[in-house]
């Protein structure tokens, strides 16, 4: 049989992970970025025990973990500084296998990068137009049109594969908070465990990342596009320059100038993510808030779980029908999960807020993570079962 071709629209995480995965099946791979290079904005990103259990699949978890810092735990705090739930990386490697790691997006982009041939990568060349023709899919780019046995739409929040493919789909809806992040100097005394300071309509939190510099993050309930003072660091010191240590000493070690702001979307259910021979992936497929910190690592086990779906049979719309199939319920049920912890992280009416500490200051540790279970306890298709066994995959996330 001839190789097979597919043109992955989109070199973020989830379309890489999905070329990856493709070229080690034996397909030949071609990943169109708008962008001139194939990086990410300067953050960091946290991956749970599921995407390092995905990442393993793809052959890259030890070179992830090579770049990331694991810390020992974390939690939440009021926003007098009060802990209000611990989480402990020893107890979550010893439930589902895998600690939580952080890193810089640059490295996990680099790492992904690497692990695929130079001539796959085809930076500079943004889609313009995807259809079919009848005969299959059409793709239209700077170098002319491409006619792939398959098309992965992983273009992210604003796909245009979508919008071409799936023209009655609903567009993006504002979350109803915007987000800051940023990356710290190295610091000669890094907090020992990161945290996310809980208060009114407003969050903060840190986590570490290699080398001795912090990730930050902050949200803030906002109406869409409200711009900020003069700049995202001054207007950053207004809103948590007197909130606990260490937020101030942080916010202090941050360069001026790197601070990334970008309102919050999710992307309303689609009814399926597959047209023809065109599969949408990741963020393009499923954009959800990040309360979770679970958008990328849902990327890579589309990614993992397409690749396996393909790898089983000859048959492409079959296997783009199990994709969907077991795809879709559970990125749906994950965002769910992921907008409610954002409703109740973002809540602002004090006697509400007072609830939400106090139920988290009596739930155990222990029953935090289990309920993690149905998240982080996602296996790949065909893998033995490391991790405790999901109650479902679907719904009742
Ligand atoms: P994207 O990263 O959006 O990549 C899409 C790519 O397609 C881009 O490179 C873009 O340039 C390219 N592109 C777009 N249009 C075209 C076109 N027409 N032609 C060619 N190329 C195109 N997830 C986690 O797992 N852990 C976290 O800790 C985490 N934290 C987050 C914090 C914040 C504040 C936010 C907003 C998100 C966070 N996420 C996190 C979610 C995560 O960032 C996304 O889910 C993930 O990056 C999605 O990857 P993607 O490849 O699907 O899309």
């Amino acid at each position: 049989m001839p190789q097979r071709t597919a043109t992955v629209v989109g070199g973020g995480i989830g379309g890489l992970a999905a070329a990856i995965a493709l070229h080690r099946t034996g397909w030949d791979v071609r990943v169109l970025e708008r962008a001139p290079e194939f990086t990410e904005i300067g953050a960091g990103i946290s991956l749970w025990p599921n995407a390092l259990r995905a990442l393993d699949e793809l052959g890259l978890g030890d070179a992830v973990r090579a770049r990331s810092a694991e810390e020992a735990g974390g939690g939440a705090r009021d926003r007098r500084g009060r802990w209000l739930s611990r989480t402990d990386n020893a107890e979550l490697t010893r439930r589902f296998g895998h600690p939580l790691v952080v890193l810089h997006r640059a490295e996990l982009l680099r790492v992904l990068t690497e692990a695929l041939p130079a001539d796959c990568l085809r930076p500079d060349s943004e889609v313009s137009a995807v259809h079919d023709d009848g005969h299959g899919p059409v793709v239209i780019h700077p170098g002319g049109a491409s006619r792939p046995d398959l098309v992965i739409g992983a273009d992210g929040l604003r796909s245009a594969v979508r919008r071409a493919l799936w023209p009655d789909a609903a567009g993006p809806r504002y979350a109803g908070y915007t987000a800051w992040r940023m990356v710290t100097e190295p610091l000669a005394q890094p907090p020992a465990e990161g945290a996310a300071t809980w208060g009114r309509g407003e969050r903060f939190g840190y986590t570490a990342l290699p080398g001795g510099r912090m990730y930050c993050f902050a949200t803030a309930s906002l109406p869409e596009g409200t711009p900020s003072g003069s700049t995202e660091h001054a207007e950053l010191l207004r809103r948590f320059g007197s909130w606990p240590d260490p937020v101030p000493a942080l916010l202090a070690a941050v360069p001026a100038d790197a601070v990334l702001r970008h309102d919050l979307y999710r992307l309303p259910p689609l009814d399926t993510f597959v047209r023809g021979r065109v599969a949408l992936l990741g963020d393009a497929a499923h954009a959800m808030t990040p309360d979770l910190g679970q958008g990328a690592c849902q990327a890579l086990e589309d990614a993992v779980t397409l690749a396996h779906c393909l790898d089983r049979t000859d048959d492409t719309a079959a296997a783009l029908g199990s994709y969907d199939r077991l795809r879709r319920p559970r990125t749906r049920a994950v965002a769910r999960r992921a907008a409610r912890l954002g409703r109740v992280g973002q809540l602002a009416w004090p006697p509400a807020v007072l609830l939400r500490d106090t139920a988290a200051r009596l739930t155990p540790v222990r029953a935090t993570l289990r309920s993690m279970t149905p998240v982080l306890g996602w296996t790949p298709p065909g893998a033995p079962r490391t991790a405790p066994r999901t109650e479902t995959e679907s719904e009742s996330l």
